[in-house]
């Protein structure tokens, strides 16, 4: 059953057409990827998604509930958590202080904990760092940090950007097993990947993007072994 719908959406940054269309859906319980190369519009995807910018036609719809520009405040209240590329953490307030900013629409205190603690499940380094600032973690800690920090909404759907960028490769590997976890929980999961080998390895089914259009989809591992994605990206 799809849980995230997104039907035939152009988006625009002034004169530049950005999206072309973009047809994707993502079922209840899957890890779906976006893959594709520099500027093919990913990103861009996702915050059309989530309501940080605004698509200009076509829909998008959450649960069946059309969420088409509604604004990015809104979509995470109804329970889609966005990573943003370059992680935007809080440099200057502790690990713990970002993990609550998570969960600023939470009240009740024993909700809380029992989220950060679930969190610190999943990334016990946040737990030994829990009084740190943010600025001074490394990049994958960072990572791990706004992955934390999204999760404290208790997201139905996650997407990620780029969670690989700028990461060792053993790093790289530490976080692709985690968003594995995630959905082996129960987390929908859209990710967006550069990285497409890694991403293809763990997702049920990859869509690929040039110039803000889908040239291609199909199941992970299929996708690995067709010969284009091959020479284009896995090469
Ligand atoms: P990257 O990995 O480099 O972020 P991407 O696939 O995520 O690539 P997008 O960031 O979605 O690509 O960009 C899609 C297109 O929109 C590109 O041509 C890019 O130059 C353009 N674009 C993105 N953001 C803006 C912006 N704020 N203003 C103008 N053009 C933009």
């Amino acid at each position: 059953m799809s849980i995230l719908e997104i039907d035939h959406i152009n988006t625009y940054y002034g004169g530049i057409h950005a999206l072309r269309g973009i047809t994707l859906d993502v079922n209840q319980g899957e890890i779906v990827t976006l893959i594709g190369s520099n500027g093919a519009g990913k990103s861009t995807t996702l915050k059309s998604v989530s309501g940080l910018v605004k698509v200009k036609s076509g829909s998008i719809k959450f649960k069946n509930q059309d969420i088409t520009n509604k604004p990015a405040h809104e979509t995470t209240l109804l329970g889609m958590a966005h990573v943003p590329e370059g992680r935007r953490i809080f440099s200057n307030l502790t690990v713990k202080e970002n993990l609550l900013m998570g969960a600023f629409s939470v009240k009740k205190k024993n909700v809380i904990e029992e989220r950060i603690e679930r969190v610190y499940d999943y990334f016990p380094i946040l737990k030994e760092r829990l009084n740190q600032k943010g600025g001074t973690m490394s990049g994958g800690e960072q990572q791990m940090l706004a992955i934390g920090r999204a999760l404290m909404m208790k997201p139905e759907v996650l997407m990620l950007d780029e969670p690989s960028m700028g990461l060792a490769p053993i790093i790289v590997e530490k976080i692709f097993n985690i968003i594995d976890q995630l959905n082996q929980d129960g987390m929908t999961i859209l990710l967006v990947e550069q990285n497409a080998y890694q991403a293809l390895s763990i997702a049920n089914r990859g869509y690929v993007i040039q110039n803000g259009e889908i040239v291609l989809s199909g199941k992970g591992h299929d996708l690995i072994e067709n010969d284009e994605i091959r020479e284009a990206y896995l090469a």
